[in-house]
C-alpha cells in the first residue's frame, strides 16, 4: 500500500526519506556548533547531496538557532527543488510558535513535535503523569497541524517506553494529524531485535500506522546506531534519520554515509532506493570537518582516510589484479578521487572566482579580493595549490569577515638560542592594537600576545595542529578550544606557517566565544 505524503505526494513504497539532522543533533553536540554562515553552507551541501528532509535546527533553543533556521528557509527554502526544512520543538505552545515561525518561508516545511514517554522520563524529567503526557501530544500536534501540514511527532527514548502507553502515544499523534512517527532510541539502548520488534508492534497494533511513514533516529552509545536503522527499515519505516560523519549527542547518530552506503552495496538484501548522491559523500563529509575541526578517525567506514588504503602485500596485489577481491565499492562511488592542481600563482581573478563557485562559495566582490590577495600569497608559498587549500583560506578568511576580532600580522622569533618572541597586531572592532610578548615557545608567546591585545578569562584546553594536504610545504590547520564559564568553542585556522595558524584558529576561538555569551537561553535537551 502506498502512502499520500504532504510534502512528497504518492510515496514509492521501496523509497526510503533520509532525514538529516547534522544541523540539529549533530549542531548541539559539544564542539560541533556552527554559525550561521556555516549552517547555511552545510544545508546547500546537503541539499546537493539529495537528502530529503533538513532538520535545520531547535527554533526556540536560542535567537541564534531561531534566526539560522530562518535563514535557511528564506534561501535554499525557496529553491523549486528544496529538501523540506524541518525545526525541532518540544511540546509547549511557545516552542511549537517558534518552530513555526522559523520554518514559515520554507516552500517545503515541517514541524517536528515531540516529548518524552519513558516512566522514567516522564517521573523525573519531566515530572508529569502519563495523561497529561498523551494530552501534550495531542495539543502539540493539533497546534502544529495548524502551520504546516507536514508534521512529525517523536517519541523521546521511545525505545525504554512501555508499549501499550507507545502505542497510544502514536495513536494519538496521528489522530491529531501527524504524517511522521519517529521512535528514537535516545540514548542509544536498543538492539537491532529490538527495533525490528517496536516497530513491527507499531504498525500491526496502532490503527492508521500503516497510513503514516514510520521513522527511526539512533544513537550510537553501543556503535549499533547504523544496525538498529538498517534493522527498522527491514520491518517497513520509511524515514532514516541520519547525520554527515555519525556526529550528534554523546557517541553521535547513525551516520548518513555509512546507512546509505549499506543499502547500495547490499542492495540484494535491502531492494530500497533513496535519493542520495553518493559520489558527494566524501565532499559533504570533509566541509563538516573543515567547518567543525574534527576530522573524522581515518578508519572511519566510508570517509575515513584508510576507508579504502589497502595495506597488507597480498590485499595490494589482490586488489591490483582485480580491486573486487578486496574493495566490497569502489572509492569512486563515495567520492575518492586524486586531488586536482586547481591554480597557479598566474591563474586569474576570474578563474579564481570560477573555482570559488564549483566549490560552493557564493562571494561578493569585497571576499573575492580579500581571498584571491590571500590565494595569491599562498601560490607565491606553496609549489602546488589544491582544492584543499582553497576551501581551508575561504573558510579562514573571507566566512569571517563580519567577526570581531581579526588578525593582521605576527612576527615570531623562535629557536634554541633565544626565549621566544612573538610581535601580533590585531584588529578589534576596527582599531589596530599591537602587543608584544615572550613565552615558553613561540605558539604560548603569540597566545600570550593575543591576552595582552584582546585581555579575556577563557581557558586553553586542546590545541590541535594537522596538515591541509601533504608535502613539508602543506598548510598546517589548527584548532584551538577555549573554556569559559562551562561554555565551549572551537577555533579553526589555516596557513603555511603553522604559528599564524595557531593565532588565527586562537582568534576563530575568542569571536566564537563573543557570540556564545550573547546567547543566554541553555539549550534543551531533546530527541
Ligand atoms: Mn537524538
Amino acid at each position: 500500500m502506498s502512502i499520500e505524503h504532504p510534502s512528497f505526494g504518492k510515496l514509492d513504497p521501496n523509497r526510503i526519506i533520509i532525514f538529516d539532522t547534522t544541523l540539529r543533533d549533530g549542531e548541539q553536540s559539544p564542539g560541533f556548533s556552527m554559525n550561521l554562515t556555516e549552517k547555511l553552507r552545510m544545508a546547500e551541501a546537503l541539499a546537493e547531496l539529495g537528502v530529503d528532509v533538513i532538520e535545520a535546527g531547535f527554533p526556540i533553543a536560542s535567537p541564534g538557532d531561531f534566526e539560522s533556521v530562518k535563514a535557511i528557509a528564506e534561501s535554499l527554502g525557496q529553491r523549486d527543488d528544496t529538501p523540506v526544512i524541518c525545526g525541532l520543538a518540544r511540546s509547549g505552545r511557545e516552542d511549537v510558535m517558534a518552530a513555526a515561525e522559523a520554518v514559515r518561508p520554507a516552500k517545503r516545511k515541517r514541524i517536528h513535535s515531540f516529548i518524552s514517554t519513558s516512566a522514567l522520563h516522564m517521573k523525573y524529567k519531566l515530572r508529569m503523569e502519563p495523561d497529561e503526557v498523551l494530552q501534550a501530544v495531542t495539543d502539540s500536534v493539533t497546534l502544529a497541524r495548524q502551520h504546516t501540514d507536514d508534521v512529525e511527532w517523536s517519541a523521546e527514548d521511545g525505545t525504554r517506553t512501555e508499549d501499550d502507553f507507545l502505542c497510544r502515544c502514536v495513536e494519538a499523534a496521528i489522530k491529531s494529524g501527524a504524517t511522521t512517527i519517529n521512535i528514537p532510541d535516545t540514548v542509544g539502548y536498543a538492539l537491532p531485535e529490538d527495533m525490528a520488534r517496536i516497530f513491527t508492534m507499531v504498525l500491526t497494533r496502532v490503527p492508521g500506522a500503516d497510513k503514516v511513514v514510520l521513522s527511526t533516529h539512533n544513537h550510537n552509545d553501543l556503535g549499533l546506531a547504523v544496525a538498529n536503522t538498517l534493522a527498522a527499515i527491514g520491518v517497513g519505516v520509511r524515514q532514516i534519520e541520519s547525520t554527515i560523519n555519525g556526529i550528534g549527542e554523546r557517541a553521535g547518530n547513525a551516520s548518513l554515509e555509512e546507512a546509505v552506503m549499506a543499502m547500495r552495496t547490499r542492495s540484494d538484501r535491502i531492494p530500497l532506493t533513496n535519493g542520495v548522491k553518493t559520489r558527494n559523500l566524501l565532499k559533504v563529509s570533509k566541509l563538516l570537518s573543515t567547518i567543525t575541526g574534527f576530522d573524522v578517525q581515518p578508519n572511519k567506514a566510508i570517509v575515513g582516510r584508510n576507508a579504502f588504503a589497502h595495506e597488507a602485500g597480498i590485499h595490494q596485489d589482490g586488489v591490483l589484479k582485480n580491486a573486487a577481491t578486496y574493495e566490497i565499492m569502489t572509492p569512486d562511488s563515495v567520492g575518492w578521487t586524486k586531488s586536482n592542481l586547481v591554480l597557479g600563482k598566474h591563474s586569474g581573478r576570474a578563474a579564481f572566482r570560477d573555482k570559488l563557485t564549483t566549490l560552493g562559495y557564493q562571494v561578493g566582490d569585497n571576499q573575492l579580493n580579500v581571498a584571491f590577495r590571500r590565494f595569491k600569497d599562498i601560490a607565491d608559498r606553496k609549489k602546488v595549490v589544491y582544492d584543499e587549500d582553497i576551501v581551508a583560506l575561504v573558510d579562514d578568511e573571507v566566512m569571517r569577515d563580519h567577526e570581531r576580532i581579526r588578525f593582521v600580522s605576527l612576527d615570531v622569533h623562535c629557536g634554541s638560542k633565544a626565549p621566544p618572541r612573538a610581535a601580533l597586531e590585531l584588529e578589534v572592532d576596527g582599531v589596530t592594537k599591537s602587543a608584544t610578548a615572550h613565552g615558553d615557545g613561540p605558539v604560548d608567546a603569540t597566545f600570550r600576545a593575543i591576552q595582552q591585545v584582546f585581555p579575556h578569562t577563557a581557558n586553553l584546553v586542546l590545541f590541535s595542529v594537522g596538515a591541509v594536504t601533504e608535502g613539508t610545504d602543506a598548510q598546517a590547520k589548527t584548532t584551538v578550544r577555549l573554556e569559559e564559564a562551562g561554555k565551549m568553542v572551537d577555533g579553526q585556522g589555516a596557513d603555511t606557517d603553522t604559528i599564524v595558524a595557531s593565532a588565527r584558529a586562537y582568534i576563530h576561538a575568542l569571536n566564537k566565544l563573543l557570540v556564545k555569551r550573547a546567547r543566554t537561553e541553555p539549550r534543551a535537551l531533546s530527541a
